[in-house]
């Protein structure tokens, strides 16, 4: 055994004994966890409820530090922006990067339950979506035709060109492929 858990015991022990001379019954801490205070004022089982308490008792005290040294603090979180961007630009990539790899290993992981997911949702979703495509294209039909016939007219000739080129491809295509047998 280490000195230190030597030490720790020790130390306990003689808590247990200090808090049964001065009549210090266990306690429940307002989290509901049992406890053997320490000392007279104890009245949390931990540091976390102790800070959660002391919070909401200074609640104001604390807002009210933060208030009046808002701008200190701004300035400390800036300066320390500054100084260490470099490092932080670095943190966040890293971070981005760990958990584009953590995300992308879950889908490949559960890719066959996603499609599934998605397409169970889909499937129930498709009527609502088939309505919803449908009321926006309706309400929108005025500003798409205008929208289209603008597109059209400010991309004519290469529009033109496209289908053109297209055509041409095709013809080409079709030119090298054996006939098809027409009967009759
Ligand atoms: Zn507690």
């Amino acid at each position: 055994m280490s000195s230190l858990v030597k030490h720790k015991e020790h130390k306990s022990g003689l808590r247990t004994a200090d808090a049964e001379e001065q009549g210090r019954d266990d306690r429940i801490c307002h989290c509901g966890t049992k406890f053997t205070p320490r000392t007279r004022k104890q009245r949390w089982c931990s540091s976390k409820c102790y800070q959660a308490s002391y919070f909401i008792t200074n609640r104001d005290k604390i807002q009210y530090y933060r208030a009046a040294n808002s701008e200190k603090f701004a300035n400390y979180c800036a300066d320390y922006y500054t100084a260490n961007a470099d490092k932080i630009a670095a943190y966040n990539k890293k971070n981005k990067k760990r958990k584009a790899k953590r995300q992308a290993a879950y889908r490949a992981a559960h890719a066959e339950e996603i499609a599934k997911q998605q397409a169970a949702y889909r499937a129930t979703h498709r009527d609502e979506s088939a309505k919803y495509r449908a009321a926006y294209r309706a309400a929108h039909a005025d500003e798409n035709a205008k929208y289209q016939a603008a597109y059209y007219a400010a991309n004519r000739d290469a529009i033109l060109k496209y289908k053109a080129a297209r055509y041409a491809a095709k013809r080409l295509a079709a030119s090298k492929q054996t006939p098809p047998i027409r009967e009759g």
